[in-house]
């Protein structure tokens, strides 16, 4: 058993980036691999519980990387590949030993992208790299540095396809895989930098969008709203300043899947529907018409 975080798109919840690196060790306390990658990831996940995303953020440590992949591996072929249709990935980034040395100057990151087969992924791994390559200037002060992706997490979800993209540290580390690899013998201002690369590539990754005001806020959702929300067995759709009176709502929940869809002809400002039949937990209730679409978490009780 693993822990995996999903943070809900508003937009398209059901296509996701994921986020990921390994927390288990070859020898020793692992602190740089993948120790530095494991707090990066719980980091971009702190930082942005609160940011709007439209894609689905899945934020992923996996285990038996140093075994062989075994984590991602199994993931990928009983999770991604376990529904029909297949989970869809906008793409995977992995995040795996950023520490580097301490005592010396760490000032570029290593941007891997895909140079494997299957090819077909390879042109779209190439232009996400580039991506984070820009992301990581605009966001830290560390230089990029094009390189390519090997041995890591993310390497099934290449085999599987997948646009895959990642970080690695530019001087490889002396002490990974020894007992040596130790907290004092990595830079942890580097992690720091690395980090905040992270962060703002994840940003763009995932699409943040952030309202400054509440009349932004009104304008882009037309005033729509479900309640309660909290909900038990009946939710009520308020269409708000939508002028139309034609739309489609359906309610995803936390894997993707549709989980109800109405259609509503000549509705009134206010229709009902009965949620009674749909497990506890949090989903993703979308009203969608004619060039709109609104999109708004709601707890199911
Ligand atoms: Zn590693």
């Amino acid at each position: 058993k693993n822990l995996i975080v999903t943070k809900m798109g508003t937009v398209y919840p059901n296509t996701y980036v994921i986020v990921c690196g390994h927390y288990d060790t070859a020898v020793g306390s692992g602190t740089n691999d993948n120790g530095s990658g494991v707090v990066t990831i719980l980091e971009i996940a702190r930082l942005l519980q609160n940011i709007p995303t439209e894609y689905s953020i899945k934020f992923i440590n996996f285990s038996g990387e140093e075994d062989g992949l075994l984590g991602s591996t199994h993931y990928v072929t009983s999770v991604v590949n376990g529904t029909t249709p297949k989970m869809d990935i906008k793409l995977v980034f992995n995040i795996d030993e950023i520490g580097s040395v301490a005592g010396i100057v760490n000032d570029k990151i290593v941007c891997e992208r895909d140079l494997f087969a299957p090819t077909s992924n390879n042109a779209a791994s190439d232009v996400v790299t580039r991506e984070l390559m820009a992301c990581t200037e605009l966001y830290s002060p560390l230089k990029a540095e094009l390189s390519y992706a090997y041995g890591s997490d993310y390497m099934p979800f290449q085999e599987n396809g997948e646009v895959i993209t990642g970080f690695f540290e530019h001087y490889y580390s002396p002490h990974a895989h020894t007992t040596q690899d130790l907290l004092v013998n990595l830079d942890t201002t580097y992690v720091y930098h690395v980090a905040k690369a992270a962060i703002g590539a994840t940003l763009h990754f995932a699409k943040a969008t952030i309202s400054t005001s509440e009349t932004e806020n009104a304008n882009k959702d037309f005033n729509v709203s479900f309640f309660p929300n909290p909900v038990k067995d009946r939710l009520t759709i308020n269409k708000g300043k939508l002028t139309v009176n034609d739309y489609s709502f359906t309610i995803v929940d936390i894997h993707g899947n549709r989980v109800l869809k109405q259609q509503f002809v000549n509705a009134e400002l206010l229709e009902t529907i009965d949620i009674s039949k749909l497990n506890s937990g949090i989903y993703m209730a979308v009203l969608e018409t004619d060039g709109h679409r609104i999109t708004k978490k709601i707890v199911i009780e």
